[in-house]
């Protein structure tokens, strides 16, 4: 089979525009471990199914231990949260978690989704966690942006505002 040149794949991938999600889960002593992931998509109402794409890492071998994980979608204002649960930390930074029905909720966040993990597939370097939504809730307010490698926010009319 042939393969795209991977930076043409990559900059083509990254011409699909999402939010941006902290994906959350408690170690076993009971410490919070979180990560940002863009790779969240919903995958069924009925029963309510979601799914994010991990690569292998201390949160993903949380997740794999604790059979439970939290989605959190950041709002427009959190881009400095998403650099930082991407590794890039951010000195002074101290994001505030809550307790959801046992598990770490990120302060802040615009939507939540309490998960079980019901499959978990890896494929290539990346493990599919397929999670049963056990809970949720939302606020109303404008969501962080990822378009083009480049946090966005939404602009007033069509288009986005590049931030
Ligand atoms: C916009 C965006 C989207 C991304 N989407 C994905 C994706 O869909 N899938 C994917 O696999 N990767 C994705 N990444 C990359 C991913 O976020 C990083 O590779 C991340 O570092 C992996 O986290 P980890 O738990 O494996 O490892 P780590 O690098 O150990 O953890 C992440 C960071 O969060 C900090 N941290 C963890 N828990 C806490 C806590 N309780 N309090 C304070 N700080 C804490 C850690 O110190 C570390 O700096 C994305 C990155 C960005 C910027």
């Amino acid at each position: 089979m042939e393969r795209p040149d991977p930076k043409a794949f990559r900059t083509a991938v990254s011409r699909f525009t999402t939010g941006v999600t902290i994906v959350t889960t408690r170690e076993p002593d009971g410490r919070t471990v979180a990560m940002t992931a863009n790779s969240f998509t919903s995958v069924s109402l009925s029963p309510p199914t979601v799914l994010v794409s991990l690569r292998d890492g201390r949160t993903l071998r949380a997740i794999a231990r604790r059979g439970r994980f939290g989605v959190n979608v950041l709002p427009a204002s959190a881009r400095e949260i998403s650099s930082h649960f991407a590794g890039r930390q951010v000195p002074g930074l101290r994001p505030a978690f809550l307790e959801s029905d046992g598990m770490p909720r990120l302060d802040g966040s615009i939507a939540y989704f309490d998960c079980h993990v019901t499959q978990s597939v890896v494929v290539a370097d990346h493990t599919l966690l397929i999670g049963g939504v056990t809970g949720c809730g939302y606020a109303d307010a404008d969501p962080l942006v990822f378009y083009s490698s480049q946090y966005r926010v939404l602009g007033a009319e069509f288009g986005a505002i590049p931030t």
